[in-house]
Parts: structure tokens; C-alpha cells; sequence
């Protein structure tokens, strides 16, 4: 870890940062504890630990430190994740954290540009209101848009003409950087050398689009034309420095806390849906802008919850979109439900004829994942010819070969063949196959902690100089009579933890289950152990080793009672006496006697 990386772990409060993210509460004198975000949960079982600066989830195991925990709820690398830090915390960023010339150059750039959308997007906003928006706001006030609505999404208003945009911005950037910036074209000119730069994006209303952190790195522009001169009916923002369109998920920068409380996200196609839905008070909802998910969408939504409603508009593209969709969420994990509108009306008319009552009565309503799709392999191949039976087959096998869990495809398979009607026994088989195909889940169960681990495991933990003798007793017992410690189900992490150095304890149990029992062990302490917890600690273990190798002596005695060894017998027993007698003394001693 770099000067600067530890500068900054010591400086900021892990409780602080995670609360940036998710809802904590105190659990303990030094723990605090909520819903992971890393797997789905309906009870808490994701500790912070306050002073020794660690995360730990009881239930999928996910660890670490700080900056752990931003790089895997940002999807981000180590020093991406210790900038984000130091950001929240207010550290300046040294120069020399870029790892390189370029990467100093990007991060400029990405500045630049973010600042350049912030100021398109207020210039977008003040045309709206200005006189050559009246069109535009009579469109938007015709889909229920109020000017409340418009202000909460930023709507705007790309004005007529080449060149409004551009005398905005470029007092404030070269022609390089507002061409990165996507917001701009330029034809080349005869020579090959760029010509002239001018707007993009004419005569469109403006819908921002922006990251996770709430700023603005792309637009989505509709145009209010028809005919062909308009162009396309929406255009978006081309790939730039800022804007991957496969990386972004439109609305999650509003959703995300609503979709932690519900636990669940509603998934709809395009921007309007969203945001005519968010601003009916649904605020879990997200778009895909009109393509489908993206493996990026997925792990970036799962981030938050591990359930999607999907509200796909009803035609056939939709109905492929979601039918991707599902199927890309359905491998990773997903509980999916579909919902499909009466009258084939997509979410933002559905909400605005019907109102919002009836559109969360048909979000409760929605099917199950595989009665939906049973539902439209009957719908794609009708009839209950053998040949259609076996296409409406063939199109839900790899369906029910993706989901995770065996009994969900289980249900699933016999699902399927109840209502097709299955009852060729081949088929039958076909679908029992796919039932048992995928893999299955393997849960890494940790083992119960006793009392002398946990009091060994804490003062390997010790940190503070104050309490080194506690940790300095047990690191030699350890390191002197390793085989009494053999048979504790933490041994590994206690011989981890015995050798370390100076590092950072969390650091040095690399197996997720030990790292479990050893993150049980400290969130539950509330001061480390005291050196005579450790020594009687250690005297509990070497009787329990005594004992174990008596039970062996006691077992080799009678065999060589048996074969009449008497040499051998004098041996054992001699043994067993001295072990009798240690054995004693070491209670005694122990209990005070
Ligand atoms: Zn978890």
C-alpha cells in the first residue's frame, strides 16, 4: 500500500464511508451493522467493525477494508478506489497518484468534460423555459410533465441553429476537448484536417443522462419532427471518455437508495417510462434506454438489490428485450417477475391513463419468471401437435438450464410440462435433464467458534503496544506446541495470524471461511484479551491435547494388554501416569486449586 493509501485509511472512518452507501445501525460497543449489498438479505447480517476498520458479511462472506469495500460497490480498482476515499474524506489528491502522465492527462479531461456537460445541461434547461421552448414544454406538459418533474430529470431544450451550444461552451474549453465531449460534430474538410465544430444535437428535447454520483456525462436527445428530415426519434450522446452506453443504467443515480428499501428494481425500456413512473412516487425504477441489458447493467444493478420487476413494453421488440434481459439476469442470479399491462399500454401511458393505484396493482400482480415464459413459448408456438410441443420445449430448456438453484429449476421443468401438456416420456426426460444440469450453489458454511479460539484469535489480533504480551504469549505457544492446536477448526487462520508481521490482521487470513470465524471472533469483543484470559486459554488447549493423546494411550494399552506385550505396557503406562499427573496440575492451576 502506497504513503498515500495508508495516509488516507488512517484518516477515514470505514462506519462513515459504508453509511455513504448503505443504512447502518450500532450492533455492539464497536460494530455497526445492516443489509449487504453484496448479496440479498432480508435480515442484517453485514458488520462493520468500528476500530479495527473492517466489513465483514456473515452471510456471502464478502470482507476487507475500506477501500475494499468502495472498489466492490463501485466496481472499481485499488487506486480508483482510494481517490474516491480521499475524495469523500476532502484529502487532496497528491499528482504523483497517477500512476502515469496519461492517466493524469484522462483524469483532466473527465474534469473538463464533466464540467462542460454541467453547463450544457443548464444551458439546455434555461432554453426550455426561454420562448424557444414553448413547443417542447407543450409536449412535455402533454405527457403529464409538470415543471417540478422537468426540474427534478433537467429536461431541456437543444435550440435551432449550429453553432447556440458551442458559443456557449467555448470560452470555457479548446476545440479538442468540446469534441471529446460527444455534445459536437465537424465534418473533415478536403485537406483531412477537422473542420469547424458545431451542435449536435438540434431541435431535440434534452433528457440528461448521468453516472451513479449524479452528474450529468451524456444526453439522450428527442426530436419533435416527424418526416425525414427530423432524423432518428431519439439520438444519444456517442461513446466518449465519460459515457459508455452498455456501463449506464438511466435513473440509478435517484433509484438506488429506494431500490435498497424496496429491495427490488423495476426495470422499464425507455426514458419516458422512467421517468413518468419516478415521478408518480415509484422511485425504484430504472431504464435500459431502449436496448437490451448489458452484463456491465447487470453487475452494476446487483450492487443493489438481487430482485427486478421487468415492465418491458408489450410489442415484440419489447418482448425480445425483455426476454434478453431476463435471461442475462437469470445467470446471475436474479429473482425476476414480469409484468405485462393490460392493453398492450407501455408504463408512462399505462401510469398516466390509469393512474398510479392501478399500475402498483399490476406490479403486484406480475408473473413469475417461469410462468411467463411458459405462457409465451405457448403463445409462439400454439397448437398440440407433438412439433410444436417440442419447439415451445426447445424454447424454454436453456431457460431452465440457466436459473441457479436446482429446485426452482425443478418447479420450473414440471411447471413447463404440466401446461404444454408434456406427457411423451422423452420430453419428460429432456426436461428432468435440464433440471439437474447447472451446477450448484456452494455456500461457504462457517463452523462454530469456541470460547478459546475466540480469546486466541483476538489477542493474535492485537494491534495497540499496550497488550503485546497477550499477543506475545499466544504467537510462542502457537509456534512452540503447534500440534496442540491442530485440531481447532481456526488453526489455519491462527498459524496465519501467529506469523504475521506488522501487517494489518483482516490482511493476512486469506480463506474466506477462517476470515468468517476470525471477523466473528472480533465483532463480537468489546476489549481485546488480557494476558491471563490468554494463558488459561492455551492451558485449556494443551489439556485438550493431553486428553486426546491419553484417549490414543488408553486405546494402545488395551492392544498391547491383548497381544500380552508387557515391555510395551510398562511403556504406555508409565506415559499415561505422567500425562494423569500434568493433566491434574494443569486443572488445578487453572481452576485456582
Ligand atoms: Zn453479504
Amino acid at each position: 500500500m502506497s504513503d498515500f493509501a495508508q495516509t488516507v485509511k488512517q484518516q477515514a472512518d470505514i462506519v462513515k464511508i459504508v453509511e455513504s452507501y448503505i443504512r447502518l445501525r450500532k450492533a455492539g460497543a464497536q460494530n455497526y451493522s445492516g443489509l449487504c449489498p453484496f448479496h440479498k438479505e432480508k435480515s442484517p447480517s453485514f458488520s462493520v467493525h468500528a476500530v479495527r476498520q473492517f466489513y465483514h458479511c456473515f452471510g456471502c462472506q464478502a470482507s476487507g477494508d475500506v477501500f475494499s469495500f468502495v472498489g466492490k460497490i463501485e466496481n472499481v480498482s485499488f487506486p480508483e478506489a482510494v481517490r474516491i476515499v480521499a475524495q469523500k474524506c476532502g484529502i487532496p489528491l497528491p499528482k504523483r497518484e497517477f500512476s502515469s502522465p496519461e492517466e493524469a492527462a484522462e483524469s483532466r479531461l473527465r474534469t473538463r468534460l464533466l464540467e462542460l456537460h454541467e453547463a450544457a445541461t443548464a444551458f439546455f434547461e434555461e432554453q426550455l423555459r426561454g420562448p424557444e421552448g414553448a413547443v417542447a414544454r407543450e409536449y412535455l406538459a402533454g405527457r403529464g410533465l409538470t415543471p417540478e418533474g422537468i426540474k427534478t430529470f433537467r429536461i431541456g431544450w437543444a435550440p435551432d441553429g449550429f453553432n447556440a451550444l458551442r458559443d456557449r461552451l467555448s470560452p470555457m474549453a479548446d476545440d479538442e476537448t468540446l469534441r471529446a465531449s460527444g455534445l459536437f460534430s465537424s465534418k473533415e474538410q478536403g485537406d483531412g484536417a477537422m473542420g469547424h465544430i458545431y451542435d449536435k444535437f438540434r431541435k431535440r428535447i434534452m433528457f440528461p443522462i448521468s453516472g451513479e454520483s449524479g452528474r450529468v456525462i451524456a444526453f439522450t436527445g428527442r426530436t419533435l419532427e416527424t418526416g425525414e428530415k427530423a432524423g432518428p426519434k431519439y439520438f444519444n450522446s456517442p461513446e466518449t471518455p465519460l459515457y459508455s452506453k452498455s456501463m449506464v443504467l438511466f435513473n440509478l443515480d435517484k433509484a438506488r437508495t429506494a431500490i435498497r428499501q424496496a429491495e427490488f428494481a423495476l426495470l422499464v425500456e425507455g426514458q419516458m417510462d422512467c421517468i413518468s413512473v419516478f415521478l408518480r412516487g415509484i422511485h425504484n425504477v430504472i431504464a435500459t434506454s431502449g436496448t437490451a441489458f448489458t452484463e456491465q447493467q447487470v453487475a452494476l444493478l446487483k450492487r443493489h438489490t438481487a430482485q427486478v420487476l421487468v415492465n418491458f413494453d408489450p410489442d415484440t421488440a419489447g418482448a425480445n428485450a425483455a426476454e434478453k434481459s431476463i435471461a442475462l439476469l437469470t445467470e446471475e442470479g436474479f429473482n425476476i417477475k414480469i409484468v405485462t399491462l393490460e392493453g398492450g399500454l407501455d408504463p408512462d401511458r399505462f401510469i398516466r391513463e390509469r393512474g398510479v393505484e392501478a399500475y402498483t396493482a399490476a406490479l403486484r400482480a406480475a408473473s413469475r419468471q417461469a410462468d411467463y415464459l411458459i405462457a409465451r413459448a405457448r403463445q409462439l408456438f400454439p397448437g398440440q401437435s407433438a412439433e410444436q410441443k417440442q419447439k415451445a420445449m426447445n424454447y424454454l430448456l436453456p431457460h431452465i438450464r440457466r436459473m441457479p438453484e436446482r429446485l426452482a429449476r425443478d418447479q420450473f421443468a414440471a411447471d413447463a410440462a404440466q401446461k404444454l401438456g408434456i406427457t411423451d416420456s422423452v420430453l419428460r426426460e429432456e426436461l428432468r435433464q435440464a433440471a439437474l444440469k447447472r451446477r450448484d450453489h456452494i455456500e461457504v458454511k462457517a463452523a462454530a467458534l469456541t470460547e478459546v479460539e475466540r480469546v486466541l484469535l483476538r489477542a493474535l489480533a492485537i494491534t495497540d503496544p499496550e497488550n503485546q504480551e497477550a499477543r506475545r504469549l499466544a504467537v510462542q505457544a502457537i509456534a512452540e506446541q503447534t500440534s496442540w492446536f491442530e485440531h481447532l477448526g481456526t488453526f489455519q487462520a491462527l498459524q496465519a495470524l501467529a506469523h504475521r508481521q506488522a501487517a494489518d490482521p483482516m490482511d493476512v487470513v486469506e480463506d474466506p471461511a477462517q476470515r468468517a470465524l476470525f471477523a466473528e471472533a472480533l465483532l463480537a469483543e468489546t476489549r481485546p484479551p488480557q494476558e491471563t484470559e490468554v494463558s488459561s486459554a492455551i492451558q485449556e488447549i494443551q489439556e485438550r491435547a493431553i486428553a486426546n493423546r491419553l484417549r490414543d494411550l488408553r486405546a494402545l494399552i488395551a492392544e498391547a494388554e491383548r497381544r500380552g506385550d508387557f515391555t510395551e505396557l510398562a511403556l504406555l503406562t508409565r506415559q499415561k501416569l505422567d500425562l494423569d499427573r500434568s493433566l491434574r496440575e494443569l486443572h488445578n492451576r487453572r481452576h485456582g486449586v
